[in-house]
């Protein structure tokens, strides 16, 4: 992998090429890392970051490096800024060109991972006051010597994110939670945490695959004589002479080595003896250690247990599996309009649909909910959320649905502040679901949905899906590619646009929607199509990226 790096006292480029080796193959992955108007609950003017240039470009290189042995990518260029660096500029900038996007994503998220842990870069001090007019920082004190306030009140700028660069922040603000070990159970569809490896040979040893009569591989004899009859649960080692035979039943374990079957249908048996009336064409057995041995992995690490991976498991005596614990939900839903499903709305209101939306969504991940939702006034909430909320353990992952957004009564931002979250980002530039809280508080995420249930859908699948993966140890759904199999018919958007689509042996169709309002496209959507920004009409036939959502 071709690796750049430069640690910079000045700005950082606007626009920033890949490197012209490439010759345009591959995607080229970008994410800036811009300094936010606040630190630790306060307002400031700008970041002071140091580093030791030496040790951490060579610290970046190693990690890099062995990055791009997990992640096949073809290049990656990390621009650091140091000294003092106003809010709104970019403080670090990664560009990676893998030959697929989902590498590069990967290889950026531990990165920007392995980057806050390993290298040393650090912030110096946080700087609070104006600048000049040529833009220079006029500092008045370090933030840190203030007390954090925890009123905010979404004064920070927004924050908007691509979806890559907010996928990047998903990944490396997310921790995995601690392994549990439990019961095979009570596995299901949770997330092997360490690789189990066979504790012996399986198939044991050489086993019957037929009910028949177990005789020495290349023995001519015309008749054999009966010495013994062996049952699937029987265990008696034996020689066997030419012209001997065992009598063995499907599943029966062999008593010696470089045996064969005969089927009983292909022989005569008169007493203790039988003739072959048939040669046989197959051994018909198991071989001792062909389906796995010992010491090989049954199931590797990072996956998720289905009913299959179980049986692996069972068969290999593993009964306590180290997987990921069910993360602790809870889902608050907001806005004074929302009535629940079962009452008819008086003019103005709207069902909660997003309740069962996200009870159904996480059914794929097993892990307990909690729900309710919240009353409009602020500090009713604020209590509501309290009852919930008593130490910061009662809960792994927070969604809150509506109020992202700037409105006078949203206030889902300010509530995760006032609950000691910090805000990462506050927007994404996708269409539908742009005004997207993400934020962590220690191990904690957050995450604040706009409330359209199309919206909330789409955010669900992209953001909250990968954060949950992180959360549990597993891999993300990736973007798959696909081809249209109709025309999707929609006018060049600034926005990255995940379009509903209903996936098909015969390609992605196009699903009707004008607005994140709409829900009826939710009957059909299997996938989500990914539409760059600007792109304007598809053609059927054209390839795209899609994120399956079944
Ligand atoms: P908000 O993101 O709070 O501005 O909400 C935007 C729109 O989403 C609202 O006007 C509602 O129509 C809709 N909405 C919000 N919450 C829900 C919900 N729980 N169920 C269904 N629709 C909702
Ligand atoms: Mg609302």
């Amino acid at each position: 992998m071709e690796i750049e790096i430069q640690l910079t006292p000045d700005p950082i480029a606007e626009k920033i090429s890949p490197p012209p080796s490439l010759g345009g193959q591959g995607a080229w992955l970008e994410f800036r890392g811009v300094v936010r108007g606040e630190e630790n609950g306060g307002n400031i003017s700008a970041l002071e970051y140091e580093a030791y240039p030496e040790m951490a470009t060579r610290e970046i290189r190693r990690i890099l490096e062995s990055l791009g042995t997990k992640f096949p990518c073809l290049a990656a260029k990390v621009i650091h800024r140091v000294g003092v660096i106003p809010v709104g500029d970019t403080a670090i900038y990664v560009g990676v060109a893998s030959p697929h996007r989902g590498e590069a994503i990967a290889l950026l998220a531990e990165f920007m991972d392995r980057l806050k842990q390993d290298v040393p870069i650090w912030k110096r001090r946080a700087i609070v006051g104006g600048t000049d007019s040529v833009g220079r920082v006029t500092p008045c004190a370090p933030v840190q010597d203030r007390l954090p306030t925890r009123s905010g009140q979404g004064t920070a700028r927004p924050t908007l994110k691509s979806l890559d660069e907010a996928l990047v922040e998903i990944r490396s603000h997310c921790r995995p939670l601690p392994a549990v070990h439990t019961p095979l159970a009570d596995a299901f569809g949770r997330v092997l945490r360490e690789t189990v490896c066979a504790p012996s040979d399986l198939p044991d040893g050489d086993r019957s695959t037929r009910d028949g009569y177990a005789i020495l591989q290349n023995d001519a004899s015309g008749i054999f004589q009966v010495v013994d009859t062996l049952h699937a649960a029987d265990w008696k080692p034996r020689r066997l002479k030419p012209g001997e035979t065992v009598r063995v039943a499907t599943g029966a374990a062999l008593p010696c080595e470089n045996l064969c079957v005969v089927m009983q249908e292909h022989v005569e048996r008169d007493g203790d003896i039988i003739r072959i009336t048939k040669q046989e064409t197959a051994l018909n057995l198991r071989k001792r250690g062909e389906d796995v041995r010992a010491g090989q992995p049954l199931v590797p690490a990072g996956v998720r247990l289905d009913a299959g991976r179980l049986a692996l498991l069972a068969s290999g005596g593993c009964t306590q599996p180290a997987v990921s614990p069910r993360p602790r939900i809870i889902h608050f839903t907001t806005g004074d309009e929302i009535v629940p499903p079962d009452r008819t709305p008086k003019p103005g209101q709207v069902r909660d649909s997003n309740s069962i939306l996200v009870h159904g969504l996480l059914q794929k991940f097993p892990c307990s909910v909690v729900q309710a939702h919240l009353p409009e006034d602020f500090g009713a909430a604020k209590q509501l959320v309290l009852t919930f909320h008593r130490q910061p353990s009662t809960f792994d992952l927070l969604l809150i649905s509506g109020g992202a957004s700037v409105g006078d009564k949203d206030f889902t931002r300010p509530l995760l502040e006032w609950l000691g979250f910090e805000i990462i980002f506050s927007q994404v530039n996708v269409r539908p679901g742009r005004p997207l809280i993400f934020g962590v508080n220690g191990s904690q995420a957050a995450f604040g949905l706009p409330g359209n249930p199309l919206s909330h859908f789409v955010c669900f699948h992209l953001f909250v899906a990968a954060a949950l993966a992180k959360l549990t140890g597993a891999e993300p759904e990736k973007f798959r590619r696909g081809r249209l199999a109709a025309k999707l018919n929609d006018p060049p958007c600034p926005r990255e646009t995940l379009w509903s689509a209903r996936r098909e042996p015969a390609g992605l169709h196009p699903l009707a929607w004008a607005s994140s309002g709409d829900v009826t496209c939710l009957r059909e959507t299997n996938a989500l199509i990914r539409v760059p920004a600007n792109r304007g009409p598809m053609e059927s036939g054209a390839e795209v990226d899609f994120l399956p959502t079944d």
